[in-house]
């Protein structure tokens, strides 16, 4: 070869030299696309699946409290220890795609809606180079999904006082509730004698709550105690307070009511008797426990449902004051 044609060939293959390395590059970056693609795609998988796996834990442990009647003595850490089990569990099965994946709960706390439990994570995922970090906050509703989330409350109160049965959506007190109320020395005790009250968790729709009274027959009363539905409160006991056998805390929370039996089966002739918000029942620190005037509802001229309520819930639910 001449040194003239050497000359010739030489910018040949100066370009194919930087066409090969402009390829080489390519595919680094494809290859980049591709992983942060997937580790998008992955970050948000496990998202998604913390919220669903976060309310299997609340129902989980609320369940386990309602059948053992022992309530826990940290829910937000142990809620927050379980919940951390479960997410490991689920991001260990992303290493066989040599990916690493990992989802930290860093706290389980009250949300600012006593119907929601609030939970903060970080989630890391990591391929290669490329690593994503992100940083999130989310609300579990205790009221809205596929199954139901239970109260844990009346079990931690009751249990040891006597057999609880469910019945539809309802806890059956039996005797249970009149002898937890006797042994706190509250008076007319008798008249929560095979009380019934909501087993889950329901958000009232009766809002603004004075609709309760708004007509004169009392239907949608009628309708809230039919569903046993829950309203918000700051008397009430918030749910994570509630798994910890707390009938009164500081927290926003809610409220239900208890439901006496109707007098027909019982001899209890006081219009008088514990107020039925259930923070009223359960409040057994000191002397929580009030009473409430008689409110009585007629069907059919029977004597379908009464309640017992004070003033202040009557005011809050658009109910004649006495
Ligand atoms: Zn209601
Ligand atoms: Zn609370």
């Amino acid at each position: 070869m001449s040194i003239f044609s050497f000359l010739l060939i030489l910018p040949v293959f100066i370009l194919l030299i930087v066409m090969v390395d402009v390829v080489g590059q390519e595919n680094e970056i494809q290859q980049s696309t591709l992983n942060s693609h997937e580790i998008l795609v992955v970050s948000q998988d496990v998202e998604v699946n913390s919220l669903i796996i976060g309310r299997e834990v609340l129902r989980d442990e609320s369940l386990k409290v309602i059948n053992s009647g022992h309530p826990l003595s940290n829910s937000r850490k142990e809620i927050k220890d379980e919940f951390q089990q479960r997410m490991d569990l689920f991001c260990s099965r992303y290493p066989a795609n040599g990916m690493e994946v990992k989802c930290e709960i860093l706290r389980v706390d009250n949300s600012y809606d006593p119907f929601s439990v609030e939970f903060k994570s970080k989630i890391t995922v990591e391929k290669g180079a490329l690593k994503h970090k992100l940083n999130m906050s989310h609300n579990i509703s205790l009221t809205n999904g596929s199954y139901p989330i239970y109260d844990p409350l009346p079990s931690v109160k009751c249990k040891t006082h006597g057999n609880m049965t469910i019945g539809g959506d309802r806890i059956v007190y039996g005797s249970s509730l009149a002898k937890y109320l006797e042994s706190r020395g509250v008076k007319n005790f008798k008249a929560y004698e095979n009380a019934t009250s909501p087993l889950s968790i329901k958000k009232c729709p009766y809002d603004p709550y004075i609709l309760h009274g708004n007509s004169k027959d009392l239907v949608n009363l009628k309708n809230c105690i039919e569903n046993g539905f829950y309203h918000e409160s700051s008397d009430g006991s918030c749910f994570l307070c509630r798994l910890e056998g707390k009938g009164v805390c500081s927290h926003y929370g809610m409220e239900t009511f208890i439901i006496p039996a109707p007098s027909l089966s019982l001899s209890n002739n006081s219009s008088k008797a514990p107020s039925s918000s259930d923070h009223v029942i359960f409040n057994d620190t000191g002397d929580g426990t009030y009473s409430g005037q008689e409110i009585l509802y007629f069907f059919d001229g029977k004597e379908y449902f009464k309640l017992y309520l004070d003033n202040s819930h009557r005011s809050k639910y658009g109910l004649p004051v006495c």
